[in-house]
This record gives C-alpha cells, sequence and structure tokens, in this order.
C-alpha cells in the first residue's frame, strides 16, 4: 500500500521535477535547451544531518558540472546550503560549495545558491559576500517576502554580486516575513528596481504576469543584463514567449530522490494543483 501511494505521489511530483537521476535532469534541460530556454539543474535535498552526505551531494553537482561541458548543454547548477553541509558546521559547507565553485569556474559555468529558511538566512548572505569576493560565477537567492531583504539586496547590489530574486517559500513568522500577498508583492517591485538601477547579470524569478510585466518595463529604461527564471512545470508558454520577445529564460529544474518536500511547496502554493493531485489519484 505504501509503494502504491509512493508511487501515485511520484507521479504527481514528476510534474515538477526531472526524475530521480542527474541523466533525467539532463534530458530536460537539452530539450529546454531546443527552445532557446537555459537549464537550472538542481539536486533535491536539504537540511541534511550526515556528513558523508554533504560530500555525496557535492561529488555529485562536479560530475554534473563535468557531464553539462563533455555535453554542451546550456544549463548551470543551483545548491542548497544546507544539502552542503550549513545544518552542520558553516566550515563543511564552505569546503564543499569551495570545491563546486573552483570546479564551475575552470570549466566556465555558474553556481546559483538557494536561500533556504530564516535560521539561514545571516550565514549564506555572510557566505555568499565572502565567496563573491574570489569567485564571479556565484549568484545568491533573495526572498522578497523577508522583511531584511532590502538591506541584503543593497549589500549584494554595492558589492558587485548577482541576485536572484523571488518571493519566498518557506512557513515563516510575521516578525521575519511579510504575509499579505500585497505586501509581498510591493517588497518585490520595491527590491525589483533597485536591481534594475544597480544591478547586472540578475535574475527575476516569478510566474506572476504583473511582476514579468514590470520587470519588462523596467528593462526598456534600465538596458542592464538579467534573465527570467521559472520553475519547471509552470508557465511553460510563457517562458517560450518571453524567448521570442528576445528575454532569456531559465528553467530551475530539480531531480533525485528527495522529491517530497519540494512538491509540497509547489502543491501548497497553488489551490489547482490539488485537482492535480486528485486527478492523478482518480485516473489511478
Ligand atoms: C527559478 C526559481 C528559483 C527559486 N529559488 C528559491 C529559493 O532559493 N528560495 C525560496 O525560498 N524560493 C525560491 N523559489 C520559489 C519562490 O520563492 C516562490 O515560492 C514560487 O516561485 C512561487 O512564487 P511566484 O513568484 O511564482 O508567485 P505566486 O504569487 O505564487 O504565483 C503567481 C502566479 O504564478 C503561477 N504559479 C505560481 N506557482 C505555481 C504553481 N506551483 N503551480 C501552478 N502555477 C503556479 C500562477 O499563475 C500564479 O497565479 C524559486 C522560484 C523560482 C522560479
Amino acid at each position: 500500500m505504501a509503494t502504491l501511494w509512493n508511487g501515485l505521489l511520484f507521479r504527481i511530483a514528476k510534474h515538477w521535477i526531472a526524475g530521480e537521476t542527474y541523466e533525467e535532469a539532463m534530458a530536460r534541460a537539452q530539450q529546454s535547451n531546443t527552445r532557446k530556454v537555459f537549464g537550472i539543474l538542481n539536486l533535491l535535498g536539504e537540511e541534511i544531518t550526515a556528513q558523508e552526505e554533504t560530500i555525496a551531494a557535492t561529488t555529485e553537482y562536479l560530475e554534473i558540472l563535468k557531464a553539462i561541458d563533455a555535453r554542451k548543454i546550456q544549463s548551470c547548477i543551483s545548491i542548497k546550503p544546507t544539502q552542503l553541509g550549513l545544518g552542520i558546521d558553516k566550515r563543511l559547507f564552505e569546503d564543499n560549495l569551495g570545491r563546486i565553485l573552483a570546479t564551475a569556474k575552470s570549466l566556465g559555468n555558474f553556481v546559483w545558491m538557494d536561500m533556504e529558511g530564516s535560521e539561514y538566512t545571516t550565514d549564506i548572505v555572510d557566505s555568499y559576500l565572502e565567496f563573491r569576493r574570489k569567485f564571479d560565477n556565484v549568484g545568491l537567492a533573495i526572498q522578497a517576502y523577508a522583511k531584511r531583504s532590502e538591506d541584503d539586496v543593497n549589500r549584494i547590489v554595492e558589492s558587485k554580486g548577482i541576485i536572484r530574486l523571488c518571493k519566498g517559500a518557506y512557513n515563516e513568522s510575521p516578525q521575519i516575513v511579510f504575509k499579505g500577498k500585497d505586501q509581498i508583492n510591493r517588497n518585490f517591485s520595491k527590491l525589483m528596481r533597485l536591481m534594475f538601477e544597480g544591478g547586472k547579470g540578475f535574475a527575476i524569478a516569478t510566474h506572476d504576469e504583473k511582476l514579468i510585466e514590470e520587470a519588462i518595463e523596467l528593462s526598456k529604461v534600465h538596458r542592464t543584463d538579467f534573465e527570467f527564471e521559472m520553475l519547471m512545470g509552470i508557465r511553460d508558454k510563457k517562458k517560450i514567449e518571453l524567448v521570442e520577445m528576445g528575454y532569456r529564460v531559465s528553467e530551475y529544474i530539480p531531480f533525485g530522490k528527495s522529491w517530497w518536500a519540494y512538491s509540497v511547496r509547489r502543491i501548497r502554493e497553488h489551490k489547482s494543483n490539488i485537482f492535480l493531485l486528485a486527478r492523478s489519484l482518480v485516473s489511478g
């Protein structure tokens, strides 16, 4: 019974993840490349508590970077700090990330750092700024729902860092984040403007039509280099439309065995995904 249930849930999760292996993720990236959409491969997994697992994740990212290069796939990678050991020991995390950044740099590739729950934000931003002094091939996700993000954006823009602006996906307290949709969107617009005015090479990571339109308008005034980023399985037609308009678009492609937490976040943030879940259960 548990296996049957697991199989059904995996079928739904496949809407947002490429599969359990990096071969499947690379195949998805190649498919996206044919539509001029770039890939961002993400090995699922977070809050890792065993050192060996953080080293295994690091090794897998190194293999992926080499495979992307060998097969000439247009794709970078995105890591989660707690997958590389931030929840165990900051030094362990920085050793693992340092190895990934050095390999990516030698291959001319780029690494995004995802932002996680608020208990890690200070460490992640500080590590990012430290790494940025040595590596120009690293960017950091910043969450528009977080009240501290304006300061973080200013610090990163000042140090010529590279930001991926997203709304934020974790369940946080109202002391730390804006809770209302309108407040989050207003902060997103404000931060996006700061990035267009002072940043370069950044990413606008949203599926929200109004915010995408705002970014397009800002891009006509501030002719800076940026890209749109969206998740696999969400607004696929919009990705192509933006490419046809001449914008650079990347698709975040998660894969791996730890697909559960990621899929729950996607179901929770959009009610219609409950129907997707129900339809899969009914159709067996
Ligand atoms: C490339 C990328 C990287 C990200 N990295 C991080 C990160 O490092 N840390 C972090 O906390 N969060 C990250 N996120 C997730 C992000 O914070 C949001 O949780 C998620 O993108 C949904 O927000 P939205 O901007 O699309 O707006 P929403 O207000 O949630 O949605 C706007 C519209 O988009 C469509 N839509 C949005 N989500 C779905 C869905 N699940 N299914 C179907 N339609 C949907 C709908 O049309 C909806 O009306 C990332 C998102 C992207 C795109």
